[in-house]
């Protein structure tokens, strides 16, 4: 089989772009190392669709993330995830930051950020009642908003796949040639043909670039590490609030997130790729600049989980999306550091234009579906509608994961969906088991269980991750 298209890294950027090509009639396969998508940048970050202020103007990643701010309210509805329109404050301490602010406010007004605006104290008070005493004044950019980046990573990924798209997981790309046209790819085991080839790999797009003989750009991993706070510290802040950034990037945020828990970070470190340890010294750093932007910020008991990303930042100092040198149909889409998240619809959708001038043919699929197959959350049933969906089927009346309230309905739905969950950490990301205060604690044996049942597998086979993510050894009786 000779795909039209395979994209290689199925973060957001991967899974976006899969299914904007599945618009078109096209053999489109999208692969990547993990056993999932969202495995790298596009599972830990924070999750804030920017508006678009921040980035140079003139630049691709400010061009892109206007317009992607504007796509993600349609997509994130057409693909039943977790999106709020909720404003970003930047806030400013003191006159002589003054600015800096005004900068950023001119910058945004030029790159086409609407409704953007500096508020002053009485105002910023009442948009942000908990907000620090000592800040005087702040950039409000009411068209900024919070999405769940894994679970829009996964919604893309899966309606794609619906639409006709393949998928290959835990398959890393270690090679790639042409022979008469026709590209292909191996991970040393077998291989993968297309007619054309996009690189969305994240950190490790320099690598894959490397594979194509492009060596004209660099990408710096840059760690940034995360406090999650339980769902009752949610009502702390209303926006999403950023210091001025520097030159090390936008600054320690307190945000509340789409599943309406409490985040604050990131630092940003430059570290080993692939390194997403939490340190005691990075943990500390982020609370210490969180709580300066707040009145009060709840205490660090409060915290169920913490977690690092890993920043794909690129030498040139902004998105690289263009063709090989030497592979005329090879596609880098690298360097999608932050606003990436924001900018994804977007960088999809201008991929695809530029395929298209490369010489791909797009022709209108007609039987396109934008929707992805409904999705049932007993939580948020009414009584009644609960009862409907038990009486057909009582795995939805089995509760697995009490702190989420997720039932084994759910669960075993998160499996057989296109697809579908294979691993502990594709079931909560896809259905929050496991996300709550107890962070699995007590389902995850279970989750383990029915992940068993499902795909007919060994408990000792089931993973929590990647490969080497062992639960269970054997049998002790
Ligand atoms: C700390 C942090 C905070 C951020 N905050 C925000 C934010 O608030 N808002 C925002 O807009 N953006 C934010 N971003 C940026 C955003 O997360 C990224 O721009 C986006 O996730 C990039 O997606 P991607 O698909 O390009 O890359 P990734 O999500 O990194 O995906 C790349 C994929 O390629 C795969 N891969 C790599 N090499 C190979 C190989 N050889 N073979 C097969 N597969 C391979 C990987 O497994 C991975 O799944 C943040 C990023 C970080 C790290």
């Amino acid at each position: 089989m000779i795909y039209d298209v395979v994209i290689i890294g199925a973060g957001v950027t991967g899974t976006l772009l899969a299914r904007e090509l599945t618009k078109y009639k096209l053999n489109i396969c999208f692969i990547d190392k993990g056993p999932d998508a969202a495995n790298a940048a596009s599972r830990a970050n924070s999750g804030i669709v920017h508006a678009g202020f921040d980035a140079k103007s003139g630049s691709l990643k400010a061009k892109l993330n206007v317009r992607g701010c504007k796509m993600m309210k349609r997509i994130t509805e057409e693909l039943c995830v977790g999106y709020r329109n909720i404003p970003s404050l930047v806030l400013c301490f003191s006159e002589s930051d003054r600015a800096a602010l005004n900068e950023l406010y001119e910058r945004g007004i030029k790159n086409g950020v609407p409704d953007l605006r500096i508020v002053e104290r009485d105002e910023l008070v009442k948009l942000e009642p908990n907000i620090s005493d000592k800040a005087i004044a702040a950039l409000y950019a009411p068209s900024a908003g919070i999405v769940s980046p894994y679970e829009l990573c996964i919604a893309a990924g899966e309606n794609a796949v619906q639409n006709g798209a393949s998928y290959i997981f835990n398959y890393e790309v270690k090679s790639i040639t042409e022979n008469d046209g026709i590209y292909i790819v191996s991970d040393g085991n077998s291989n993968v043909s297309a007619r054309y080839i996009v690189a969305a790999c994240g950190i490790h797009c320099d690598d894959i670039a490397a594979m194509s003989g492009d060596l004209d750009f660099e990408i710096i991993p840059r760690k940034g590490e995360y406090m999650l706070f339980d769902k009752s510290c949610a009502g702390c802040v209303r926006n999403v609030l950023f210091p001025l950034p520097t030159k090390n990037g936008k600054g320690v945020l307190v945000a509340p997130t789409a599943d309406g828990n409490l985040i604050i970070g990131p630092n940003a470190n430059v570290s080993e790729k692939d390194d997403t340890e939490t340190t005691a010294c990075g943990l500390n750093e982020i609370y210490e600049n969180a709580v300066k932007l707040v009145k009060t910020l709840p205490s660090l008991k409060n915290v169920i989980t913490s977690f690092a990303g890993q920043r794909p930042t690129p030498s040139t100092g902004d998105f690289i999306i263009k063709f090989s040198a030497k592979y005329k149909k090879m596609l880098h889409i690298a360097g999608i550091e932050s606003p990436g998240l924001a900018s994804s619809p977007a960088v999809a959708e201008y991929a695809v234009q530029l395929l298209s001038q490369a010489g791909l043919i797009l022709e209108p699929n007609i039987k396109f579906n934008p929707y992805r197959k409904k999705l049932i959350k007993i939580r948020e049933l009414s009584d009644d509608e609960k009862q409907k969906y038990i009486s057909k089927n009582p795995a939805y009346g089995k509760i697995i994961c009490r702190c989420e309230s997720i039932t084994e309905g759910e669960i075993v739905d998160a499996i057989q969906r296109p697809m579908g969950a294979t691993t502990i950490d594709g079931v909560k990301r896809r259905t929050r088991a496991g996300m709550g205060r107890c962070q699995g604690g007590f389902c995850m044996p279970r989750v383990t269980e029915i992940l068993s049942r499902e795909l007919k597998k060994d408990m000792s086979d089931i993973r929590k991750y990647g490969q080497d993510s062992i639960l269970l050894y054997g049998k002790t009786k």
